[in-house]
């Protein structure tokens, strides 16, 4: 149950009912103090009932991203760009798996500048299946993605891997991505709810719908009310394709939680072929965002070559999207 508390209430009474209750404390917007029980609970605890402004009871712990607590799509702003809220923007973030030297990433940042696309995504911290492939450019990488920033005026994205890196993206980049593989790590998730900057979670490749949004919970629950989601494909039987882009799983998301939701059909396909068209059945979904790799020259990519697409496919992949994006009334951005 989620309940909010009257404004006059002091920071001793908030701590004794938090206590009692065995509730999280946040604080939402401005001023708002805010009190998440189990969720198993139904009714306002007698103790807490003089100090409670609204309650909101809850079947599950989708609490925080319950559409059932915020009607509207939270609203998330990195830059200039919005999403959610009573934007109908879809945010194309375009970039290369990793960085892999100045030259590189200023090619990618220009074709972005190009496009009037605002944000570059690019990891440094690669979270890879071996220990004997290209691990990333660490903070080296950062402070390049850092110097996109500064010449092309772009939103940068990149991703964590552990904790030890965690507080440097925090700094650094305009929105933290947690990988599919650190997403259960609870010191990650941990840091990014004490960050007040934009988060983009993907979903772990063999987690359920539940288990992906109790993960945002836990940055939500922290006071990070920035949160996206991101579906990048779940492992099946099939192994044709990378993983399989479980688009049923984002019309959940759409139905019952208030988390913008952005597609990365480029992991879940693992093969450029399949990448244009899985983007514009995204696009076509009226999703917050869409997350495409691309690379100057995929053939010699260090990180995921058989995905990216090169700079004319990409090109001609983002034209094709506006029809689509305009058919369904959504901005593209
Ligand atoms: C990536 O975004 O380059 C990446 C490694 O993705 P994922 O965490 O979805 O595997
Ligand atoms: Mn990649």
């Amino acid at each position: 149950m989620i309940l909010h508390l009257k404004p006059n209430v002091n920071d001793s009474k908030i701590a004794e009912l938090a206590a009692q209750l065995e509730a999280i404390h946040l604080t939402e917007g401005a001023d708002v103090q805010v009190l998440v029980t189990p969720s198993k609970l139904k009714e306002v605890p007698a103790v807490a009932a003089p100090y409670v402004a609204a309650a909101y009871p809850m079947d599950t712990d989708i609490q925080l991203a319950s559409k059932s607590y915020k009607t509207a799509t939270r609203e998330v702003r990195f830059g200039q760009v919005v999403v959610g809220g009573n934007s109908q923007n879809t945010v194309v973030i375009g970039g290369p798996c990793s960085v892999e030297s100045l030259e590189q990433i200023t090619q990618s940042a220009e074709l972005m500048k190009r496009l009037n696309i605002s944000t570059l995504r690019a990891g440094c911290y690669k979270p890879r299946t071996s220990p004997y492939s290209f691990q990333g450019m660490g903070y080296e990488g950062l402070m390049l993605l850092r110097q996109m920033r500064e010449t092309y005026g772009l939103n940068i994205i990149t991703e964590v891997k552990d904790s030890s890196h965690v507080h440097d993206v925090i700094e650094h980049a305009d929105i933290v991505q947690i990988g599919a593989k650190a997403m259960y790590d609870h010191s990650i998730l941990k840091a990014c709810g004490a960050a007040r900057k934009p988060v983009l979670l993907k979903r772990g490749f063999g987690t359920t719908l539940q288990e992906f949004v109790q993960a945002a919970e836990f940055i939500l629950s922290g006071g990070n009310e920035q949160v996206m989601l991101c579906e990048r494909g779940i492992r099946t039987f099939e192994t044709k394709t990378r993983f399989t882009l479980d688009l049923c799983g984002v019309a959940f998301l759409k139905e019952y939680t208030n988390l913008p939701v952005i597609l990365d059909p480029s992991h879940a396909m693992g093969y450029r072929y399949g990448v244009p068209d899985l983007a514009r059945a995204c696009v076509a979904m009226g999703v917050e965002g869409l997350l495409i790799e691309t690379h100057p020259n995929p053939a010699v990519a260090k990180s995921d070559a058989s995905q990216q697409l090169n700079h004319a496919e990409f090109t001609a992949m983002f034209e094709s999207l506006k029809p689509i994006a305009a058919a369904v009334n959504r901005n593209l951005i």
